[in-house]
């Protein structure tokens, strides 16, 4: 942990929002030695969130495939801020796989990210016994990493407290009416009046539960309608998403999403269709235009936001961006954008 150091800026700053966001920011101020006080409309941590929905993948090169640079560049802080803020780490790199039909989409894959590493049969056989005889080749990315997300913003939620910070759960606040030195509205969608450029895109996803495979890592299987990845969890559970499905505004989960998902699942390895349901789950991702997050500041309140399907890859980098930009009048992190008062 790093010791508190003495910079410029205000001495003061709430937070409005406990999302990952706002507690990586939380956490980031603390270390250097600010005050702070977190507000959260729901009575517990990731009740309201869309943070609690994520797969938890810190998977900068993978998500190049589709991603910006930035994503790519700024992801890479992810793994070690989240070890040393939570200890919730998993760093078993990725595997990339699709079926012997869909084998250009490996090439493609593998064209379009940086440090992929071409595998055999044999080779994915002893990262992931489970998966023996069941493909050819795939992709591993040896330097990626995961989290439970829902383990991480818990744990993270107790390093901001044991750092000094305050955590105000059932305080729903209006970032404009409050009083401290500066404000950084974390409030996801929650932000979307005052920033009229964010939009919300659905992701969904299940859990499962499985006793008759087990994996080490998350694995997506690229499929050209709809690229599926599955990211275990304990005791069995594994969180199943997709990275593609967007449409509808409702928070609701669609039966032809689940069909799909379950499908892809099934495809990846029969035992899922075994596998006992324990939660479907649906939330709208906060997102700019240009699918990149954003350091928006308007007078004393800066919103962070617009993290898209990256809150968790992102956060520590936008935590740092955010922190530069309370601090330092005259500091111009990337991705700040000015607002008109
Ligand atoms: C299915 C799915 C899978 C995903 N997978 C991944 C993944 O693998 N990796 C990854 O990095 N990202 C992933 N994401 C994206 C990630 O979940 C989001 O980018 C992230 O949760 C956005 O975080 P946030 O803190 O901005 O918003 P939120 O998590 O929504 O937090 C906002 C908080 O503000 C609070 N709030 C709102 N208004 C107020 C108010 N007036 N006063 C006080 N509190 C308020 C809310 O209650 C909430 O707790 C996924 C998302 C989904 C839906």
């Amino acid at each position: 942990m790093r010791a508190p150091s003495a910079e410029t800026g205000p001495r003061s700053v709430a937070i409005v929002g406990a999302g990952v966001v706002g507690l990586a920011c939380a956490a980031e101020l603390l270390d250097r030695g600010v005050t702070v006080e977190l507000h959260e409309r729901a009575g517990r941590i990731g009740a309201a969130a869309c943070s609690w929905f994520a797969g938890g993948m810190l998977a900068p090169w993978c998500e190049g495939e589709s991603a910006e640079e930035p994503v790519v560049r700024l992801g890479h802080e992810a793994a070690r801020w989240w070890q040393r803020q939570t200890g919730a780490v998993v760093a078993h790199g990725t595997l990339v796989l699709a079926l012997s039909r869909d084998r250009a989409e490996l090439r493609r894959f593998a064209g379009r990210t940086l440090q992929a590493e071409e595998i055999d049969g044999e080779a994915l056989a002893r990262l992931e016994p489970d998966l023996a005889g069941r493909f050819a080749r795939g992709l591993f990315f040896a330097g990626e990493a995961h989290l439970d997300p829902r383990r991480a913003i818990l744990a993270l939620a107790e390093t901001v407290r044991a750092k000094g910070g305050t955590i105000q759960l059932d305080s729903e606040v209006d970032p404009e009416a409050l009083e401290a030195d500066a404000v950084l509205d974390c409030r996801g969608m929650a932000a979307a009046p005052a920033l009229p450029q964010l939009r919300g895109v659905k992701g969904e996803m299940l859990i499962v539960r499985t006793t008759e495979i087990a994996l080490s890592r998350p694995v997506r299987l690229l499929h050209p309608r709809i690229p599926l990845y599955v990211v275990p969890r304990a005791d069995g559970h594994v969180m199943i998403g997709a990275t593609m499905i967007e449409g509808g505004a409702a928070k609701r989960v669609s039966g032809r999403a689940m069909l799909e998902l379950l499908g892809a699942a099934y495809a990846l390895h029969p035992a899922f269709a075994e596998a006992e349901i324990v939660e479907l789950g649906a939330d709208l991702r906060p997102t700019f235009p240009d699918n990149l997050p954003r350091l928006a500041r308007r007078g004393r309140v800066i919103h962070v936001n617009g993290l898209y399907r990256h809150g968790f890859l992102l956060s520590p980098a936008m935590a740092r961006m955010a922190a530069d930009a309370v601090l330092h009048e005259r500091a111009k992190p990337e991705l700040l954008h000015d607002l008109a008062a």
